[in-house]
């Protein structure tokens, strides 16, 4: 028998919440740990003492977990706790090593099981999401993630290659054959494709369309989000994408999801490029910040969405420094 801790945190005390969390839980505990339902023999549930409107274990019983005893209780109200808190405790009939799994906030409960956090910031181009993901980085004194640049290499060695990007078999392809490493130099990423750093052109205007659509083939989005997560699991960092809250770490400790008008995107990136020397047309940038959203926004694999337990900021009319500073002082609401 191997027991497997969990916990998760719901908006609101509403019956509809406490069955949606009850079950997103037990889900994810089911799949990080290879787990079928009727292996589940047991599970305890406890909950904070401001959640009246449903039992936890009517939800898991709803949510299908018919064959295991369940059980809940109420704990005490203690100073300082966590609110609308569900915690549960399942064990299982297999001979596992247990991942226990803590969602939406619920983390910061076992800060004993892992020192490692990370910060998930997902967004389109120009939302500022690189910029402030790098500026917060440092700021915590840990790492930045850039997973952008991890798909812009791979479409620079298939541009490289000669390949059509809208192959997938092709990509791929050359995908299993690279070497695709990322490194932290002085708290910097640098990417290095068959040990040759790209960072520099990697940043080339014509390898954004590229790299969105090298992103949409499913096992190039399978085989980068691995070795994001590889990352994540080792050392805390903030990773910036488009799928970071949703698919890459969907148990990440914070997520935010950076919006602006396309009008304000569009600029930043070409006062950016603009200042590295490029000769850009303003109009025609716009464009295609535009179609590139619609093809991350569109694409059937891990598409650029915001996270439900992600927190929204339009950064239109903000500076770098009133993002950095309003993502530090919700971080700090959950401590
Ligand atoms: O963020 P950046 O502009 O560097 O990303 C380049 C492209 O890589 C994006 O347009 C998107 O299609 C893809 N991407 C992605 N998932 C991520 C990061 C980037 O699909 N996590």
């Amino acid at each position: 028998m191997v027991v497997i801790r969990g916990a998760t945190t719901i908006a609101v005390d509403e019956k509809e919440e406490i069955k949606r969390a009850v079950a997103e839980l037990l889900e994810q505990i089911a799949s990080c740990n290879g787990l079928n339902r009727d292996e589940f023999v047991s599970i305890v549930f406890s909950s904070t003492s401001d959640i009246h409107a449903y039992y936890p274990a009517k939800a898991a019983r709803e949510a299908g977990f018919f064959s295991c005893s369940l059980f809940s209780a109420m704990e005490p109200d203690i100073e300082g706790g966590l609110k609308l808190c569900i915690r549960a405790m399942v064990f299982v009939e297999k001979n596992i090593l247990p991942r226990h799994i803590y969602l939406r906030g619920a983390k910061i409960l076992r800060r004993d099981l892992s020192s490692v956090y990370n910060v998930a910031i997902d967004g389109p181009a120009g939302s500022g999401k690189s910029t402030v993901a790098n500026r917060l980085a440092a700021d915590l004194n840990i790492v930045h993630l850039d997973t952008g640049a991890m798909y812009r290499a791979c479409a620079v060695k298939v541009i490289d290659a000669g390949v059509d990007v809208e192959d997938e078999h092709a990509v791929v392809d050359i995908l299993r054959a690279v070497k695709l490493d990322v490194e932290f130099i002085g708290g910097v990423q640098r990417t290095l494709v068959d040990g040759v750093d790209v960072s520099e052109r990697i940043r080339q205007p014509h390898v954004s369309m590229a790299a969105s659509t090298v992103s949409k083939h499913p096992t190039v989005r399978i085989h980068l989000a691995e070795k994001q997560r590889e990352i994540a699991h080792k050392m805390s960092c903030v990773l910036d994408g488009r799928d970071i809250g949703t698919f890459v770490l969907p148990d990440a400790d914070y997520k935010f999801f950076l919006t602006a008008t396309p009008e304000v995107r569009a600029r930043r990136r070409y006062d950016e490029l603009v200042a590295k020397g490029h000769e850009i047309d303003f109009e025609a940038l716009k464009e295609e910040i535009v179609r590139r959203d619609e093809q991350d926004t569109n694409r059937a694999v891990a598409p650029l969405k915001r996270a439900d337990d992600a927190i929204l900021i339009d950064t239109s009319e903000m500076s770098v420094e009133e993002v950095v500073s309003a993502i530090k002082s919700k971080m700090q609401e959950r401590i």
